[in-house]
């Protein structure tokens, strides 16, 4: 579902992603860990065509990302023909960018009726059944401003399906959560990793990584220090980083 082989980045001067090699198949949850700054966000946004790499390749379902490939010649994609691609991604952050003037519902139905021309009837519909997926049926017509940071963070991921995306991008879903109110996100993700969704979740919360994560990538300084099931990477990490990492944070 997403394979990713030498990607780098950089800003201006910076190089933040320095050859990043990953690959997620069809059903997995991967786990990313790491330090701040590391360069777990550009890589997310750079799965999701958000950030245009400088050099490698990443493909997503099989396609690969702002390009058309011709026997051995790469042509560049248009917008519209990335927006396609795009489509195929659903991603949720850390704080929930939800249109403050809209309900739960509107949120959830926006983009089918004004990306994908759904009529309005089976786009409530489908919002409403989302709605109720998140545990979230009877709060259908409150505003963000009435909902808990949790409740809203599921309206997210509400509004991220409702595209239908093949995968699913996670960057610090919960970091900016009050402490009770975690669980209820991590409770939808693990549900959605249940019914058998691509998801690639940058996260810290290590009981989530154990339980739900088919792998666990360690990621510093732009690169992939270690990678391995939870369980390995968090009992019997290979490398000292990862292990002066997890010391700080388990
Ligand atoms: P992480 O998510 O692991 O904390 P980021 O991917 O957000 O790391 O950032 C990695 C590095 O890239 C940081 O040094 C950050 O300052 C830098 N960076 C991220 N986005 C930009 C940008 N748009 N312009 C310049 N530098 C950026
Ligand atoms: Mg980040």
């Amino acid at each position: 579902m997403v394979k990713a082989e030498a990607v780098h980045k950089h800003f201006g001067r910076v190089e933040v992603l320095k050859g990043i090699d990953l690959e997620v198949a069809s059903g997995e949850v991967m786990c990313v860990i790491g330090p701040s700054g590391s360069g777990k966000s550009t890589f997310l946004r750079c799965i999701n065509h958000l950030e245009k790499i400088d050099a490698g390749r990443l493909w997503v379902n099989g396609h690969l990302m702002g390009y058309r490939q011709k026997g051995d010649k790469l042509y560049e994609l248009r917008d519209k023909e990335v927006s396609a691609q795009r489509r195929e991604i659903g991603m949720v952050f850390q704080r929930f960018n939800l249109f403050p003037h809209m309900t739960a519902m509107e949120n959830v139905y926006e983009a089918p009726i004004r990306v994908r021309r759904e009529g309005r009837g089976k786009a409530r519909e489908r919002a409403a059944a989302l709605l109720e997926r998140v545990g979230l049926g009877d709060r259908k017509d409150s505003y963000p401003s009435q909902l808990s940071g949790g409740q809203q963070q599921r309206v997210a991921i509400a509004r991220a399906l409702a595209m239908e995306p093949k995968l699913m991008l996670f960057d610090e879903p919960t970091s900016a959560l009050d402490p009770e109110l975690v669980g209820e996100v991590l409770e939808v993700m693990k549900q959605l990793a249940r019914d058998g969704m691509t998801m690639v979740v940058v996260t810290h919360e290590m009981g989530f990584a154990r339980e739900v994560g088919d792998s666990l990538v360690f990621m510093d300084d732009g690169v992939v220090v270690e990678e391995g099931t939870p369980r390995d990477v968090l009992a019997d990490p290979r490398h000292q980083r990862t292990r002066d990492f997890l010391s700080k944070v388990l």
